[in-house]
C-alpha cells in the first residue's frame, strides 16, 4: 500500500513539474512575441490619428506628405532620447512638428467646431512622476502640447481651460497667435461638408414631423456621422534612456463640435496616461467613448494588476470601445521597450524607432 502511495505521489509530481515547466515555455512564447531580444535603451512611437484612411482615397503624393512628416516628427524626439534627453522632451518636441503641419488636425490644421472657429485639447504626462497637464478648448496657443506641459510643470493643477488657460499661457511666455493662424481651407470645407449633411439631415426629420429642430439634428447627425470623419489627432508615447515613459496628445477635437465640447485628448487616463510601472499610451479615434471606456489607464491597469503584456491590454480595451460603438486606435510603448500601434478603424497613421535607429511608418490596416 506504501509502495502504491510513493508511486503515485512521484507520478504526480512529476506531472506537476510537466506543468510548470509547460507554463513557463508559454510565458517565454508570449515574452519572445512581445520583448525585443534585448530591452532596447529607448524607443518612440507616434501617431497622426485613426479613421477611414483609404488607400483608394489617398494620392500617392498625399501618401508621401504624410509619410514625409511622420518621418521628420518622429526623428525629432528620436535624436532627444539618443543623446539622452528625457521621454517628457521627446514627446513634446516630436508632437510640436505635427502641430505645426496643416496635415494633421492639431495646432494648425486643426478642425472647425460649428461656429467656424478653432478650439485646441492636449495633455502631457511623466510615468516617473505620475505628474500630467492638459489644456481644452485654446483658440490663441499655437501649440497647446506646450501650454500642457506648462502646465503640468509650472501650475499646482492638472487640466485648464479656455480663456483661463490661455491668460495662465501668456504669463508662461508661450507663442500666442491670432485664431486666423489655424484656420486651413481643407478644414474649412470639411466643415462646409458635414454642415450640408447636418442641414440635410434636420429637413428629412421636418419632413416627417413638420417641425424643424436644429438642435436634435445636429445631435442626431452627429452620433451617425462622425463614425465616417477623418480624425487627425496628434500623439506620442516615449521610453528615455533612463527607464522614464512619457505620452502626450493634441487635437483639434472633432469638426462641427459645439457647446465647448471636450473630447478624450485632454483627459488624463483617455486619450493620454504614462507610468514608469507599466506603459505610456497616446490615444485617437471618437473621443466621446474613449472617455467612456477610460482607454490609456485601462491598459495601464490590466498591466497593472492583471500582469497583461502592452499588446493584450490594448486589444481588451479596444475591444470595449468598438463594443460600446467607438471607433479609433492607440500608440504605446511599454516599460521594456515593447511598442504597439494597435486600431479597429480603416487605417491609423503611425511611425515607430527604435535605439538603433529603425524606422517603420505605417498608415493602412496592414
Ligand atoms: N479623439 C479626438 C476627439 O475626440 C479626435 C481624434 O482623435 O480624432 O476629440
Amino acid at each position: 500500500m506504501k509502495k502504491i502511495f510513493l508511486l503515485v505521489t512521484l507520478i504526480s509530481l512529476c506531472f506537476s513539474c510537466k506543468n510548470e515547466a509547460s507554463n513557463e515555455e508559454i510565458a517565454e512564447a508570449n515574452n519572445a512575441i512581445e520583448t525585443p531580444a534585448e530591452k532596447p535603451e529607448f524607443a518612440i512611437i507616434i501617431h497622426g490619428g485613426a479613421g477611414t484612411i483609404l488607400k483608394k482615397n489617398m494620392t500617392p503624393e498625399k501618401e508621401a506628405a504624410y509619410k514625409a512628416k511622420l518621418e521628420e516628427a518622429i526623428r525629432v524626439g528620436y535624436d532627444i532620447l539618443k543623446n539622452g534627453g528625457s521621454s517628457i522632451d521627446a514627446v513634446e518636441k516630436t508632437i510640436n512638428v505635427m502641430e505645426d503641419s496643416p496635415l494633421f488636425n492639431a495646432g494648425k490644421g486643426a478642425v472647425f467646431t460649428n461656429a467656424e472657429t478653432n478650439e485646441l485639447d492636449a495633455s502631457i504626462m511623466d510615468g516617473k512622476t505620475l505628474n500630467a497637464g492638459a489644456s481644452a478648448g485654446t483658440t490663441t496657443v499655437r501649440n497647446p502640447i506646450n501650454l500642457a506641459r506648462a502646465v503640468m510643470e509650472k501650475s499646482k493643477h492638472v487640466m485648464l481651460s479656455g480663456n483661463g488657460a490661455e491668460v495662465f499661457a501668456e504669463e508662461q511666455g508661450l507663442t500666442l497667435v491670432d485664431p486666423s493662424y489655424f484656420h486651413t481651407d481643407r478644414r474649412l470645407e470639411s466643415l462646409k461638408r458635414v454642415k450640408e449633411r447636418e442641414a440635410k439631415a434636420s429637413t428629412s426629420s421636418a419632413t416627417k414631423t413638420g417641425k424643424v429642430d436644429t438642435e436634435s439634428a445636429y445631435l442626431n447627425f452627429y452620433d451617425a456621422d462622425i463614425k465616417n470623419a477623418k480624425f487627425g489627432t496628434v500623439g506620442c508615447a516615449a521610453l528615455d534612456k533612463n527607464g522614464n515613459l512619457a505620452a502626450g496628445t493634441s487635437t483639434g477635437g472633432m469638426t462641427n463640435k459645439r457647446y465647448g465640447r471636450v473630447g478624450d485628448a485632454p483627459i488624463i487616463g483617455s486619450g493620454t496616461y504614462a507610468n514608469n510601472a507599466t506603459c505610456a499610451v497616446s490615444s485617437t479615434g471618437w473621443g466621446e467613448y474613449f472617455i467612456r471606456a477610460q482607454v490609456a489607464h485601462d491598459i495601464s491597469a490590466l498591466m497593472d494588476y492583471k500582469g497583461l503584456s502592452l499588446k493584450e491590454a490594448a486589444k481588451i480595451v479596444l475591444d470595449k470601445v468598438k463594443d460600446l460603438g467607438g471607433d479609433g486606435g492607440i500608440v504605446a510603448v511599454d516599460k521594456d521597450g515593447n511598442m504597439v500601434a494597435d486600431f479597429n478603424t480603416a487605417g491609423m497613421y503611425r511611425a515607430t524607432m527604435n535605439d538603433k535607429g529603425e524606422l517603420t511608418i505605417g498608415i493602412y490596416n496592414d
